[in-house]
């Protein structure tokens, strides 16, 4: 499939140019609601890959920025890659967070989630010739708000998903392992409608919101259970004015995780049967799981192994982990596809100010996308 110098070797010695690009890339920001700046870095980066013989599909969208499609060959058979335009930094972030190499790593905004995987799929589109594909395609689909949740990039995932043998997710690596089961989570909101009063002149005429959010917040954090892993957390509360006015509105912002499916079912319910204690008060209860939990399957299992074959060819060890946090992944897995995910680059304090990426990972992480990519190919792991 490619020539005889060592694949990681081969990327080490263009290190330059894939900081160069990356840098261009970082600095085009592109925060999830801002559409222009997404828009304008997926004209980006179809500039720098119209050097390669692949397609490209825009799906347009008005709210949220176009997603992009990418695809190389013409096989049956189909290997998914994913990644997102979007990041979690507001624009202007660059300003003070900028691109900045130190030493061995990379700082910036979304260096690591999630634009150092656009280098690797750089060097991969190189590495591939497609007539060495056989009777597979490479599809490399960039959603454009995978971390608000893909409300639109959903579709695109789950459709491509169902057509790939295996689908793989270039979401950072867990401190180099890869990402085999994701809980799954959702968010709810819990609002109580009471009445106001004068807390001294007339209190019982009025119907203390806070007080029965407080009783809500305390049964739903009732409903974690350590067992099947899943989790409750009270992010947010808000109500009331003065101190000396009975409030007559609050409100609590719930974020769930989930591991087991049985258990989406199980906490949607448990939300939707919350009712009152203070008949005086109102309840008004939205929100879902959005995210199904990425469980792992034999075929991921298998999959994996062939990760780990992959990476012994090149001399590094593999491990695997599940992960709190949900991704694209939880949505390809969720209809039914093979999904490795945690198979981009290392780095570390992903959407904070120290952001940062490990400038070697680019060269090793695609030498093992490469490796992965064909030996899939050979042992037809979809058989
Ligand atoms: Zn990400």
């Amino acid at each position: 499939m490619m020539k005889e110098m060592g694949v990681y070797e081969r990327i080490c010695s263009k290190e330059k140019e894939s900081i160069e690009l990356l840098k261009k890339f970082v600095e085009i920001e592109s925060f999830s609601y801002h559409k222009i700046g997404i828009d304008h870095l997926s004209n980006e980066i179809e500039k720098v890959f119209s050097k390669y013989p692949i397609d490209v599909k825009r799906y347009k969208e008005e709210l949220y920025g176009d997603h992009i499609r990418f695809q190389l060959g013409k096989g049956e058979k189909q290997i998914l890659f994913i990644s997102h335009l979007d990041t979690v930094f507001p624009q202007g972030t660059i300003t003070n967070m900028p691109f900045i190499v130190e030493g061995d790593k990379i700082k910036g905004p979304g260096v690591i989630d999630i634009k150092a995987s656009y280098i690797m799929m750089y060097h991969l589109f190189d590495l591939i010739n497609s007539d060495h594909l056989g009777d597979y395609q490479l599809v490399w689909l960039l959603t454009s708000d995978e971390e608000i949740g893909s409300p639109s990039g959903r579709k695109f995932v789950e459709s491509e998903a169902q057509v790939s043998e295996v689908v793989l997710v270039l979401e950072p690596a867990a401190d180099g392992a890869l990402k085999t089961s994701r809980k799954g989570g959702g968010k709810f909101t819990i609002e109580v409608f009471g009445k106001s009063a004068h807390a001294g002149l007339n209190p019982e005429d009025g119907a203390n919101a806070i007080e029965e959010l407080a009783h809500q917040i305390l049964h739903a954090s009732s409903f974690s259970n350590e067992k099947s892993g899943t989790t409750i957390n009270i992010g947010e509360i808000r109500g009331g004015s003065l101190f000396n006015v009975v409030p007559d509105y609050a409100c609590a912002v719930i974020d769930v995780r989930v591991l087991q499916a049985a258990e989406v079912d199980r906490i949607e319910k448990k939300f939707q049967k919350l009712s009152v204690q203070n008949p005086k008060t109102r309840l008004e209860v939205s929100g879902s799981i959005y995210r199904p939990p990425m469980i792992k399957t034999e075929k991921v299992e298998e999959l994996y192994q062939l990760a780990k074959k992959a990476a012994h060819k090149i001399g590094l060890h593999l491990s695997e982990v599940m992960v709190g946090g949900g991704s694209d992944g939880n949505y390809a897995a969720a209809v039914g596809a093979t999904v490795l995910d945690g198979l981009g680059c290392v780095g570390g304090k992903a959407h904070s100010s120290d952001e940062f990426l490990i400038i070697d990972s680019i060269a090793e992480r695609t030498a093992l996308l490469y490796e992965i990519v064909k030996m899939t190919i050979q042992s037809d792991i979809s058989e």
